[in-house]
């Protein structure tokens, strides 16, 4: 028998935790934290309804926050087995974990000082020192290895989400159950295509885009045209990205342009420290997307990369038009808060969001036509430019959730529709 008790990513995209029993073993398939709206946000400091040092193991799908983000806490709370996940999962946690840990920290310090919070003082929901401990649980299991755990087996499949992005069969007594994870694009210029799904008893599949779908046009001409607007105005592109993913795929289109002076030579920023190491991760993992050395070359070499605090401050104090890819991609959080700050209220420049922008966040708002939002503490206008490309996202639409769908030989029993927002996933169904 598996049992499967949903306690995140149900009515939202964030918060991904899958608690799985088979036989007398427990397992939590994915430990995303909330993002978003401050209700759900909250829900992360909410004790979990399962003791921590009752599971048997974590099988981790991929590497962003809101799947692994809780890891930290879990262990903190008295975990103690181990973690499985791809290798490419395993290299990215080491660098997603400590950061979040870190704006964990900066949060709780900022409240400190501003005195927002009714706890005195307010306490981080957990360290950089919390994550690194987190991180010692992790064992990289490859891509297509079958790896039995006592009643149970699992395989990781390439999802083609993001670097290491898995879906995870497992199997038991004759039965499979297949969690998606996060979906990518068949047709996405850095990653794999989603591997098809074959047999599989129930499938639970993400429905983040599960009421859209993407803009067909090609986003290196899109994106030409926005950079093209922008510089004939004199003003400078914003791109809250994604650090892990959509960061090396902007770098690769922009190269891409601009060696076809598609667009003109301004000066590109990589203004994220994590960006950075991501996009050198490419090089370790061959073979598991689709850039040759050469392409990953072109991308580190398309951009100046702004390491320091000093240097990144030094973007906005230029009056230059220019080009800045800085996380994170909803704009919750990290330095990309500083240029919007600087950049959001001047007619001339554009802020272009690249992917999915969950409900509560500065992304959300700002694509809705919020004419101001807040940043730390203060009310920032919005008079530049906003713009959306759904389709740089790394996520599915709709038709290819169903095309992926699809792929599954013969008849599922059950499919659990989750990790979509009440109408995408009602749409999915
Ligand atoms: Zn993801």
């Amino acid at each position: 028998m598996m049992r499967v008790t949903f306690l995140g990513a149900t009515g939202t995209v964030t918060g991904s935790k899958y608690l799985v029993e088979i036989g007398a073993q427990r397992v939590l398939l994915d430990c995303g934290l909330f993002q978003g709206y401050k209700q759900l946000r909250l829900r992360n400091w909410e004790r979990l309804p399962i003791d921590p040092a009752g599971l048997d193991g974590v099988i981790l799908t991929h590497a962003h926050i809101d799947h692994s983000g809780y890891l930290p806490l879990l262990v903190r709370n008295g975990f103690k087995g181990r973690v499985y996940c791809t290798p490419g999962t395993q290299d990215l946690c080491g660098i997603l974990l400590p950061d979040s840990g870190f704006l964990q920290e900066q949060d709780a310090a900022f409240a400190n000082r501003h005195r927002t919070s009714k706890h005195h003082p307010a306490l981080p929901l957990y360290t950089q020192e919390d994550a690194r401990v987190a991180l010692k649980h992790l064992s990289p299991i490859d891509y297509g290895i079958e790896h039995g755990f006592g009643d149970f087996s699992i395989t990781f499949r390439n999802a083609g989400h993001i670097l290491g992005a898995a879906s995870v069969m497992i199997r038991h007594g004759g039965m499979s159950l297949l969690f998606s994870g996060d979906v990518g694009r068949p047709a996405d210029p850095v990653t794999l295509a989603p591997e098809p799904i074959g047999e599989a008893d129930h499938i639970v599949v993400e429905s983040t885009y599960g009421d859209r779908i993407h803009d067909p046009r090609d986003p290196a001409e899109v994106l030409a045209d926005i950079v093209n607007r922008t510089a004939g105005r004199g003003g400078t592109l914003v791109i809250p990205a994604f650090a892990v993913g959509r960061a090396q795929m902007l770098l690769y289109y922009l190269a891409r342009l601009k060696a076809a002076r598609h667009i003109p030579d301004l000066p590109v920023y990589l203004d994220s420290p994590m960006a950075i190491e991501a996009s050198e991760m490419l090089y370790r993992h061959r073979g598991e997307h689709r850039l040759s050395d050469a392409d990953c070359r072109a991308l580190a070499e398309v951009a100046r990369e702004t390491p320091s605090v000093a240097e990144s401050k030094a973007i906005d104090a230029n009056p230059v038009p220019k080009i800045v890819v800085s996380a994170s991609g909803m704009a919750t959080g990290g330095r990309v808060l500083h240029h919007l700050r600087v950049f959001a209220s001047d007619r001339r420049n554009t802020i272009l969001f690249a992917g999915f922008q969950a409900g509560g966040t500065r992304g959300a708002a700002m694509i809705a036509g919020a004419e101001s939002v807040k940043i730390f503490g203060e009310y920032v206008p919005v008079r530049a430019e906003v713009a959306n490309l759904d389709m740089l996202s790394a996520h599915a639409d709709a038709g290819e959730l169903l095309d992926w769908l699809a792929t599954c030989s013969g008849t599922p029993r059950s499919v659990y529709v989750t990790h979509g927002e009440p109408a995408a996933a009602d749409a999915l169904r």
